[in-house]
């Protein structure tokens, strides 16, 4: 492959940025997609909902953002950066660990000046459709849209960038949930919590935006009632809020707003606010059925970046979850831009689809689900193997520190792991 590749990357968020700080190191011709006006992606926060609070209706006016307003990150700021552009040695003003989402958007601001990656993004401008045209020598047409007018175009190599935390995934396995007539709600909807006030709300999830939902809705709701199937969480009332209890499943909702709990306890609810999570979602990608996507897996991706068979043509970067994922996105970033370049070689085809299979082969031996295929924890091993294929290793200084972050979550559990943290290495 020459150096002289076209490569379109569909998304100006984390992940399109850092593989077009990449692609350009390498000297690829660049081009961004991003359908926006502004970058950022998920970090460029908007105050819209949509029109269907559930995210069902196919025909609602999408929005990309699912942040709220008073968000601040979960992981400390030191665990957002890039190996050689790190978030704590810029200064914007705030002391936190724990930025909120403002700074967040200021330092990818920074770090596409810095980069010069701006001028490499075409804004308002929506992919529409990515296909193989060519499949000898594996090239893409990439139609895209921009103010209306339509364009198509060939290229070399597609990377793909677009989020994964704007298709809302329900909680559609509770008996009665389907007849119940009362308000329901996706996190991915959620701004503040006036619309709460006075409320009697079912928060269903016990991720990082169930917590901090519920923690916010229960300053102004009559009472907030979490549902969690993690043992990480106490069945009872809470020990912060008076106003908050903890169950561990719901038994059945009756259709005049009665949710049954199956500690016994039942409330007349107002509104269920599902923090369930995402779908993966390409509206755009038309792969012959050489890439599946079912649910929360997307199939077969070698190291969840390379679908053996398109590779390294078409590539995905910022699909593994619950993990360090600016780091993750520029270790894959880096990867594929090398693989590009030829500098670095993929295995085989068959040595790839071989290395996927014995992947989903020990998730079913250990009993993982499906959906959670592309969870990998908070480890540095993809890290470092990822890194480690480009001649890279990651700095003592930072594994030491994602190492420690690990262990705080593990040992201070999820109400404690940020103090934890700080105690170490506290700004
Ligand atoms: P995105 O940021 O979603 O960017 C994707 C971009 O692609 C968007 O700009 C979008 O407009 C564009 N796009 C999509 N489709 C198309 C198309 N067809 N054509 C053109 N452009 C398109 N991560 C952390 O590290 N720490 C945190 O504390 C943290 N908190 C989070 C809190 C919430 C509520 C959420 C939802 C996520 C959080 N994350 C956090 C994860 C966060 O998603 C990542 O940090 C990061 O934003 C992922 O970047 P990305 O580029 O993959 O996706």
């Amino acid at each position: 492959m020459a150096n002289s590749l076209k490569v379109a990357v569909i998304g100006a968020g984390v992940a399109g940025l850092t593989a077009a700080r990449e692609l350009q190191k390498e000297s690829l011709q660049v081009v961004v997609f991003e359908q926006s006006h502004r970058l950022g992606g998920t970090w460029a926060y908007d105050p819209r909902v949509e029109s269907d609070p559930l995210g069902i209706d196919p025909n609602r006016d999408v929005v990309h953002g699912s942040l709220y307003k008073s968000l601040r990150t979960n992981l400390p700021r030191q665990l957002m950066s890039f190996t050689d552009f790190e978030f704590a040695q810029k200064l914007y003003g705030d002391p936190q660990i724990n930025p909120g989402h403002e700074e967040v958007l200021k330092l990818l601001e920074d770090f596409a000046s810095c980069f010069k990656l701006t001028e490499l993004v075409r804004f308002n401008t929506v992919v529409t459709r990515v296909e193989v045209v060519d499949s000898v020598n594996t090239t893409f047409v990439v139609e895209s849209e921009t103010n209306g007018v339509s364009l198509e175009e060939v290229f070399d190599a597609v990377v793909v960038c677009n989020g994964h935390n704007t298709q809302p995934r329900l909680a559609t396995d509770i008996p009665g949930i389907e007849t119940w007539s009362k308000k329901q709600m996706h996190s991915h909807n959620y701004r503040d919590p006036e619309p709460f006030r006075d409320q009697i709300v079912v928060v269903i999830g016990s991720g990082p935006s169930a917590i901090d939902i519920s923690n916010e809705i229960a300053t102004v709701a009559k009472e907030v009632h979490m549902l969690s199937r993690s043992p990480r969480f106490k069945v009872g009332k809470s020990e912060k809020f008076d106003n908050v209890w903890q169950h561990s499943k719901i038994n059945c909702i009756n259709k005049d707003g009665m949710v049954i709990f199956q500690d016994g306890f039942s409330v007349e609810a107002d509104i269920i606010c599902h923090c369930t999570g995402y779908k993966l979602h390409f509206p755009f990608l038309k792969t012959n059925g050489i890439v599946s996507i079912q649910d929360k897996r997307i199939g077969p991706l070698y190291k969840h970046v390379f679908p053996p068979q398109l590779a390294p043509k078409l590539s995905f970067i910022g699909i593994p979850e619950e993990s360090f994922t600016f780091a993750i996105i520029e270790c894959q970033s880096r990867w594929i831009a090398q693989v590009l370049s030829q500098k670095v070689l993929l295995p085989s085809e068959n040595e790839m689809l071989f290395d996927v299979e014995q992947y989903y082969q020990e998730m079913n031996e250990k009993g993982v689900p499906e959906h959670r295929t592309h969870y990998i924890g908070f480890q540095t091993s993809y890290i470092d193997w990822m890194f480690d294929q480009t001649g890279m290793v990651l700095e003592k200084r930072l594994k030491d520190m994602y190492e420690y972050f690990n262990h705080c979550l593990m040992s201070a559990g999820v109400d404690g792991y940020m103090d934890a943290f700080s105690s170490r290495y506290g700004i």
